[in-house]
């Protein structure tokens, strides 16, 4: 006779980036059973500026990731396609890190502490009678009490859970690589306009300049290639002409994602708490995403930590908690940055801005200061 048997883990992660790690990592060390899935194995690079905002910092170093090697970031400068320039101090700051180093470091202080990894792809998450099971594309199965969705930007995950946006196509593509280049500062990130898109350069614990950059469908189509488009579209922007030039590109070929989308997602879905940026991604240029995603992790963590201490707080009362803190935190920094965006796209009116911020030096401030957060508490 065979026995059959089932581990029901208290948590299990679909997504081990920034907010699947974090959530992990926290709710194991609250003495959780947690359990977390990962297309992908580490170290790999990922499209991303890997400008981390000092409000994600302090949390971080709490749950023993300690970010001394990063390179530290107070300064900005923007430029449009005529080469006019803003520059600005960052009043809070961040770090540059790369997501190869950072993503890794978390995954390795996870293990550390108990949290258990399968390296497969999910491909459902049901709930049925108070518990989530969940199969991979081997055709596992796992149930757990709790569910966390942070697979990111978009997945199939997303048509089979039937979330709203799953029909529509986004028209952006990102693109990454690292560079060397001697003389580049350690303490500014540039963002730089060009036509359909822009870019942002900062320097990594490694020493390379991360170029990452975002651009529209529309603008990238007509070319045939990354080197192409970089050549005649890119480079038509004095700064990152200068740049491409004299510059080395570290990677064998750039990294790029498609289908990356800005609209507006439920914090909660099928019951899954959703975190980073499968609850909602803002616009780069508000260089917010990472410290947002590990902010929701948090948030996720502490509800779900609830939901378990308590008896008298329901499932239903933990995601509307959830649901409610969500938007509170995040709702008005995703709204300007959609507005920041048009704005950053808009060439004339780009143009314009920066040549009233430049006068205006608390405009600029204000501006930065709401599209970050307060320092994460703990
Ligand atoms: C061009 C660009 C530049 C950016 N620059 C910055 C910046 O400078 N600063 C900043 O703070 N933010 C930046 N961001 C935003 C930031 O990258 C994201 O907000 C952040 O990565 C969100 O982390 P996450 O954990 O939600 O998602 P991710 O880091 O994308 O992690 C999701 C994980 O889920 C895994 N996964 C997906 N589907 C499945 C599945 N079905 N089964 C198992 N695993 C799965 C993936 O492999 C991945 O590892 C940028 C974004 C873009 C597009």
């Amino acid at each position: 006779m065979y026995l059959s048997y089932v581990i029901l883990f208290d948590v299990l992660v679909v997504g081990g980036g920034l907010a699947g790690l974090t959530s992990a990592l926290d709710l194991q060390k609250k003495g959780y059973s947690v359990l977390v899935f990962e297309k992908l194995a580490y170290p790999h690079h990922k499209v991303c500026g890997e400008y981390v905002s000092m409000e994600a910092v302090p949390y971080l170093d709490y749950l023993g990731i300690s970010l001394l090697d990063a390179v530290s970031i107070n300064k900005m400068v923007l430029s449009t396609l005529k080469g006019r320039t803003l520059q600005a101090d960052l009043a809070m700051g961040g770090v540059g890190i790369s997501r190869y180093t950072l993503d890794n470091r978390l995954y390795l202080k996870a293990r550390e502490v108990g949290v258990m990894f399968v390296f497969e792809s999910v491909v459902s998450v049901i709930f049925q009678r108070e518990t989530f099971i969940i199969k991979t594309e081997k055709g596992t199965v796992y149930h757990a009490k709790v569910a966390i969705g942070a697979y990111g930007k978009r997945s199939a995950l997303d048509k089979q859970l039937q979330r709203g946006f799953k029909g529509e196509k986004s028209p952006w593509l990102a693109v990454k690589a690292h560079y060397k280049l001697d003389g580049f500062p350690d303490d500014t990130v540039a963002l730089h306009n060009f036509r359909g898109g822009y870019g942002g350069l900062s320097k990594t614990e490694s020493g390379a300049v991360n170029f990452c950059y975002l651009v529209s469908y529309e603008s990238f189509k007509e070319v045939k290639s990354i080197a192409h488009f970089n050549k005649n579209v890119v480079s038509k922007n004095p700064f990152l002409g200068q740049f491409l030039e004299e510059a080395q590109q570290l990677f064998p070929a750039p990294e790029t994602i498609g289908q990356v989308g800005f609209e507006k997602k439920s914090a909660v879905e099928n019951h899954i708490i959703m975190c980073g940026d499968t609850a909602g991604l803002i616009h780069p240029l508000c260089g917010n995403g990472m410290a947002m995603a590990i902010h929701s992790a948090k948030i996720a963590a502490e509800t779900i930590d609830c939901f378990f201490r308590e008896m008298a707080y329901s499932r239903n009362q933990m995601e509307k908690d959830y649901t409610k803190q969500w938007r509170k935190t995040f709702g008005r920094r995703l709204w300007l940055g959609r507005n920041l965006q048009s704005l950053l796209l808009h060439e004339k009116s780009l143009e314009v801005v920066v040549q009233l911020a430049s006068k205006s030096p608390s405009l600029i401030k204000s501006l930065i200061s709401n599209t970050h957060g307060k320092t994460i508490r703990f």
